[in-house]
């Protein structure tokens, strides 16, 4: 057993290898570009006092490797099919204000019945409703409009379902008039399968041996509308008023907290859930699950922001969740502070999910991890750690994944992506920070150097095919955007992340400057979102050449001081000959020798975009030179021989003299 603490630890900040105002530039930066490039979501106002953060993520990870991704892609490949037909979203002239969702599952019969009051406002006149719907059955008797803030009551005519587009057309005999409010009611029913989307069975056994069954969720990416009739796109949000009706040997687990529980005539339970604040529909997330199995550890306090913490699970695997549960505790006081941001959470809660017994979990591989309302759920595999058998890599690995969920409660709800083709956004800058937190827990993990390892050289072997795709895509159909959680979102997004952070840090005590700094650094003649661009809206990344031209010694001028010549080249690296257009990035290329490595003197970006640069460098001839200090630069480095063999020769000697991440 893990020593458990309930004191709160004290959060030092000082391994922070990111200063919080630097991570806020970017931060703002990122938000910025990404307004322009398509239609970031200031979700709510960063000194918000009182909001409660929302969050749900789904994670799937490999049962052999250590490596995860989330959701169930495969680790390789990052091929996405020719695109289809683009999927259409839902006119905006109704905008979704509440979703009150009644559900009353049935785990025996494995259906549920859905009883929906959707409240939407009009700003725009139609006649027209449309939600997305899956799998759902109802029919014209169910729906109608209860509740308008006006006079006007449109009654319901007809409707019928757009297959492709997953729509639920209905039309109404007169308009919604703007500036109204009004509530549709629909009753709807269907089955809950074992199919590990939306709203699903679990099985597992319970501690007398025997196959029970419980109900949870998946709804990232757009699984919600397979549990209610909704407007399944990020953007859209709104809040969730939730009740769950149930037997009462079961317990509810869901967005908000509980605030009441009713019993019923039949001795069923009506438990009543807080309302959520304006959410996206593929955070919703659920589990009814038999309260004699599972149960949760008790709440830890960080006092200084009245946030609870804790985990839950089956009761037998409890004593298995001390680390994650310490980890949790730590980390979110670690981000707390990290982000400075007054936000009162009430609640985090982590919830480890039983793998799959039986063939079908066997089939995928995988497990699955879900995150609440302040409640991350995760697969049991990846957040039990045995202190007496456990591996020094299983500790590193529920570090990781408690860390990247809990950084969610930040990036991924401050700012939403306002659909999936900017799905990296939110992975890569979890996927990155999830390093800064390892980094403040364990710093001995030196997870900032297997940043490289295991994030950036991971996707560049990918995204060296002729195959790759951008990070950035338009194709956003939903089973297109199921294959968009792979190395490239992730890995390639973190390294993005990573790589910005340090041309932001450059000289940039302020925003103002940054915009100088950049603005200055290129002449006026590119903003930012073109540097990015590059980046994100196209495939691959380039190999940079860099050639000495060493000194010629002449006799003549041998006292004077005379600066060598650094020729910098840049050009996709495709392993395979590829036809693809001529690439464009903006580089930040910055390089170190042992003069100023020693000395920790930093040389400035200097930003390639020409196809070739030449450079004045005051470096012996006898020293050598390196490029991309700490690997932050996506790119591969090829150096004349002359310079290699001097790295080489360096090495041999004494290989403390260059960074190890070098
Ligand atoms: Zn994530």
């Amino acid at each position: 057993m893990q020593p458990f603490d309930q004191n709160e630890t004290i959060v030092k900040l000082n391994t922070c290898h990111m200063p919080k105002k630097l991570f806020w530039i970017a931060l703002s930066l990122i938000i910025t570009v990404f307004i322009v490039l398509t239609t970031l979501t200031i979700y709510f106002g960063i000194h918000s006092q009182t909001q409660t953060i929302v969050q749900y993520e789904s994670f799937s990870i490999s049962t052999t490797t250590r490596d995860y991704n989330e959701t169930t892609i495969s680790t390789e490949s990052t091929t996405l099919p020719a695109p289809s037909r683009p999927v259409e979203r839902i006119p905006t002239d109704l905008k979704p204000e509440l979703y009150q969702w009644t559900i009353k599952p049935d785990l025996v019969a494995e259906t549920f019945i859905g009883d929906l009051y959707y409240t939407f406002t009009c700003l725009e006149s139609t006649n027209k409703l449309i939600l997305h719907m899956l799998d759902l059955n109802t029919d014209n008797s169910t729906i109608a409009i209860v509740n308008s803030s006006s006079s006007s009551m449109p009654t319901f005519h007809s409707w019928f379902y757009d297959d492709y587009n997953q729509f639920m057309l209905m039309n109404f005999t007169s308009n919604f008039q703007p500036k109204t409010i009004y509530t549709v009611h629909i009753i709807y029913s269907a089955t809950i399968d074992r199919d590990l989307e939306g709203l699903y069975l679990s099985d597992y056994v319970d501690v007398n041996g025997t196959s029970r069954t419980f109900l949870t969720s998946q709804m990232e990416p757009t699984y919600a509308q397979s549990a209610l009739p909704c407007i399944d796109e990020p953007v859209r949000k709104a809040i969730f008023r939730i009740i769950v009706k149930h037997d009462p040997s079961y317990a509810v687990w869901t967005n908000g907290e509980l605030e009441q529980s009713k019993t019923l005539i039949d001795g069923r339970i009506n438990s009543y859930f807080a309302p959520t604040l304006s959410m996206s529909t593929f955070l919703l997330a659920l589990i009814v699950a038999p309260k004699s199995d599972f149960a949760c550890r008790h709440d830890r306090l960080l006092s200084s922001k009245n946030i609870k913490s804790r985990v839950c699970g089956r009761i037998q695997i409890l004593p298995q969740l001390v680390y994650a549960d310490e980890v949790a505790f730590k980390t979110l006081n670690f981000f707390n502070q990290y982000f400075d941001i007054d936000n009162a959470l009430p609640k985090i809660e982590h919830f480890a999910v039983p793998d799959f017994g039986g063939g079908a979990m066997e089939n995928y591989g995988k497990a699955y991890y879900f995150l609440f309302v302040g409640l991350l759920i995760y697969a049991e595999v990846g957040s039990l750690f045995d202190e007496n058998t456990g591996s020094t890599s299983q500790q590193q690995y529920v570090t990781i994944i408690v860390a990247h969920e809990i950084v969610h409660q930040w990036f991924g709800n401050l700012v939403s992506p306002a659909w999936w083709d900017e799905l990296w956004l939110k992975e890569g800058f979890a996927n990155y920070m999830e390093t800064v937190a390892s980094d403040f827990i364990e710093p001995s993990w030196k997870q900032d150097e297997l940043f490289v390892i295991e994030k950036i050289f991971s996707f560049m072997q990918a995204d060296s095919m002729p195959t790759s795709r951008p990070i950035s895509i338009d194709s956003t159909n939903p089973d297109d955007i199921f294959l968009m959680f792979d190395r490239i979102t992730y890995d390639k997004g973190a390294a993005i992340i990573r790589m910005m952070n340090m041309f932001f840090s450059y000289n940039s005590a302020t925003q103002q400057d940054l915009w100088r700094y950049l603005t200055e650094a290129t002449n006026n003649t590119i903003d930012v979102e073109r540097i990015m661009a590059g980046w994100t809206r196209q495939a691959g990344y380039p190999v940079v050449e860099v050639n000495r031209i060493f000194k010629r010694i002449d006799e003549n001028i041998q006292q004077k001081r005379v600066n060598s010549v650094l020729i910098i080249t840049h050009q996709p690296f495709n392993l395979f000959p590829s036809t693809a257009q001529q690439k464009i990035w903006w580089i930040p290329f910055k390089y170190f020798d042992r003069t100023s490595f020693e000395l920790s003197n930093e040389n400035p970006v200097i930003w390639l975009n020409t196809t070739s640069t030449h450079l004045s460098i005051t470096t012996s001839d006898s020293d050598w030179i390196i490029a991309n200090p700490n690997y932050y630069g996506i790119y591969r480095v090829k150096y004349d021989s002359q310079n290699f063999h001097q790295i080489l020769t360096q090495l041999q000697t004494d290989l403390t003299r260059i960074p190890p991440i070098n």
